[in-house]
């Protein structure tokens, strides 16, 4: 018998047939002879909508209330989720974040957990029922208010639940098999990884690949967890993260081919069209004048990801300097920028929405050279052009046109060598 957390995505509790699926998944779980605890997302884009109504009532919301707001959607789900188990003649107890002990920093709309204090689902477990708890919400002991993880926070709630009662795994449902060499909605002959190295993973999700939130696989890394990704639509064992001195359970392991344990240099590609890039234009090529910029734009809370600086033209001793935000910091660097231009001493600002991230993944890069070159050769080829490049120990990414992002991707995939047989099936959801 072992304690297994599992976590149900939105497009698994989409609809009231898709809940009593999930229902159905939990007590076989249980009929197994296991402790079952579930985090669960809210239904479909839930999330989404709420998120559009706010918008409607108003342009920037309370961060307060806008938690109130969001964490409402996980409610819906977890109790339809404890009913419908109830209907299949088991006994099952909804908890809401702050039931179940989620406690976290006080900042809303990306709290972080500082403790889990799991004292009513161990007393709920004692007597034998299957505990659903809300993802994505906590609960702050100083404000003594509601908070949410982030966008995709139930994977963390999850993962925090499964290190707090030491859980023997921690399956991640969604509606794509596992983790995929690519996002299969963009690279179709995307292949599935049986096991994938948590570091891999982290630059993956870091990167753009939303099939495990980077926080949920952080936490895991830190507190030991094993993470098994797999889908809610179909009996595939899904994907392994691994951590150090992890492996993966025997039973599964007998069933991999021998090729499937093998090394390879890419673990995968990320896409991401979530970021935007901002050019100060006309920067005084002296000493100083970088470090200024990046303090005004820290200072504003934008979260800087990629920095080019051009070369500086001789004749005016100016040069440009470019640098990449999520889409939705990019105002906040812009206006805090605009407000300083006169004291930076630069020409103008340029916004550009329209860009998107290719990023190689892949533990191999450390031992093996050549893979910039792969990934460039591969880029010109299909004449996508580059526009700013960084690199980490085993990560290189690119920037190019949005609109050619895909076809990038998908490129990039084929050289080296991701390919797969078959295609990729997404079985539910609007990748929204
Ligand atoms: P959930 O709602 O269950 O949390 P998400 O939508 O957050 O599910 O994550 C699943 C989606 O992640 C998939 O439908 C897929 O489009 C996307 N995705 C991105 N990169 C990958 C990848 N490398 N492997 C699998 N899925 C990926
Ligand atoms: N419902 C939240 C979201 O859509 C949390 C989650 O699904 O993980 O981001
Ligand atoms: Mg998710």
């Amino acid at each position: 018998m072992a304690l297994i957390v599992q976590k149900y995505g939105g497009s698994s509790v989409a609809d009231a047939e898709s809940i009593k699926r999930v229902a159905k998944r939990i007590v076989d779980t249980r009929r197994a002879g296991h402790d079952v605890v579930v985090a669960v997302s809210a239904m479909g884009d839930t999330t989404d909508e709420l998120l559009d109504l706010a918008h409607q009532v108003a342009p920037i919301s309370a961060p307060r209330e806008l938690d109130m707001l969001l964490s409402s959607g996980e409610r819906i789900s977890m109790a339809l989720l404890a009913m419908a188990i109830h209907s299949m003649g088991f006994e099952a107890r909804s908890f809401t974040g702050s039931q179940a002990g989620m406690i976290t920093d006080a900042t809303h709309g990306a709290a972080r957990i500082v403790d889990v204090t799991p004292v009513r689902l161990r007393e709920a477990l004692d007597e034998g029922a299957i505990v659903i708890v809300a993802g994505f919400q906590g609960f702050n002991r100083d404000t003594r208010d509601v908070t949410t993880l982030g966008r995709g926070g139930s994977d963390t709630t999850a993962v925090a639940l499964a290190a707090a009662l030491d859980a023997d795994v921690c399956e991640i449902y969604s509606d794509v098999d596992g983790i995929y060499t690519a996002d299969p909605r963009v690279v179709p002959k995307a292949r599935k990884l049986d096991v994938v190295t948590s570091e891999e993973m982290l630059e993956l999700a870091a990167n753009g690949a939303k099939v495990l939130y980077i926080r949920a696989v952080e936490y895991a890394r830190r507190h030991g967890v094993m993470i098994n990704a797999r889908s809610t639509f179909s009996s595939s064992q899904g994907t392994f993260v691994l951590g150090a001195g992890m492996s993966i359970p025997a039973a599964v392991a007998a069933t991999l081919e021998e090729s499937a344990m093998e090394e390879p240099i890419v673990a995968g590609v990320a896409t991401d069209l979530g970021q935007a890039k901002v050019t100060v234009v006309g920067v005084p090529d002296v000493p100083g004048k970088a470090a200024e910029i990046f303090t005004v734009v820290a200072k504003s809370g934008a979260n800087v990801d990629m920095i080019v600086q051009n070369v500086s033209a001789a004749a005016t001793g100016r040069t440009d300097i470019s640098f990449t935000v999520p889409k939705a910091d990019a105002a906040l660097a812009l206006r805090a920028l605009a407000a300083e231009q006169a004291g930076i001493g630069f020409e103008s600002l340029v916004h550009d929405d329209q860009i998107g991230k290719l990023s190689v993944v892949g533990a191999g890069m450390r031992t093996h050279s050549g893979v910039s070159a792969t990934l460039f050769e591969a880029l010109s080829t299909t004449g996508v052009n580059i526009e700013m490049i960084s690199t980490s120990e085993i990560r290189i990414s690119v920037v190019v046109r949005g609109d050619e992002l895909a076809e990038a991707a998908r490129v990039v995939h084929t050289a080296f060598g991701l390919d797969g047989d078959i295609d990729a099936v997404v079985h539910a959801g609007t990748g929204r």
